[in-house]
């Protein structure tokens, strides 16, 4: 069967007119799971889906650009009815889950926290989520998702000493950041777009989306760059919205 993912955030750092920050949705036969919950994402998600069909929320890191929104998530199954939803999962790295709980300590009652790491992986109804220790200055996990013959995997934020070759081997569908550009200098806790073409022809995906995306860019540029390393595999920058059908 196959599953989707839909953008529901694709800007880096900071939520712009155009985009949220970083967030996907990632539906199948039997689950849906909000990854990542960067400001704007959940209006993004309640656009498209009622909440309460949530099935579970996974963060990669406690980076305000990917978890500020599991908030309204938190007030809408507490206080949105006149009795609080039974809890869901939360994943999240150990860190994450304590920073959040420590600005909301009754987190707990809407969510059923469960610490992850990278090397960890576990089934959820019917599916495999594997995680990846990405490099980055806090504790932060990439994602892979298989699902039937569909794969998926998506880079959280990371520099290129990440464990990328393990996240995306041969993944249908890559959701790689791409936060700086060549001209930009070389940071250790991002990648330039350029990188992100690497590794998808080392990894052989089949389908490359670019995200975490600055603002006050030339993003076409961005794709110029990638593309330039991973020559026949398509790419494309991620835009808020848009939903991606994988496997068969
Ligand atoms: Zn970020
Ligand atoms: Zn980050």
């Amino acid at each position: 069967m196959p599953f989707s993912v839909t953008i529901l955030g694709s800007s880096a750092m900071f939520q712009t007119l155009d985009r949220a920050a970083s967030g996907y949705l990632l539906e199948y036969e039997a689950a849906r799971i909000w990854i990542d919950a960067g400001g704007g994402t959940w209006r993004n998600l309640i656009d498209h889906m009622d909440h309460r069909e949530l099935d579970g929320i996974l963060l990669s890191h406690r980076h305000p650009d990917h978890t500020i929104d599991v908030f309204q998530a938190f007030h809408a199954r507490h206080y949105g009815s006149a009795e609080p939803m039974d809890p869901i999962p939360l994943w999240a790295p150990q860190e994450t889950l304590d920073g959040l709980a420590s600005y909301a300590p009754e987190l707990d009652s809407s969510f059923d926290l469960q610490a992850i790491g990278s090397g960890d992986g576990f089934g959820f109804e019917g599916a495999r989520f594997s995680f990846f220790e990405m490099a980055h200055p806090v504790d932060t996990v990439g994602v892979r998702f298989e699902h039937g013959d569909g794969s998926f995997a998506y880079s959280a934020d990371t520099g290129p000493d990440g464990d990328l070759a393990g996240l995306a081997a041969g993944v249908d569908v890559f959701i790689c950041e791409a936060t700086f550009q060549d001209s930009d200098p070389e940071w250790h806790g991002h990648l330039r777009a350029s990188q992100a073409g690497t590794v998808a022809a080392q990894a052989n995906v089949g389908h490359l989306l670019l995200t975490h995306l600055p603002s006050r860019r030339d993003l076409g540029l961005s794709v110029a760059e990638a593309h330039r390393n991973c020559e026949g595999i398509p790419v494309e920058l991620a835009s808020d919205g848009r939903r991606i059908e994988v496997g068969a």
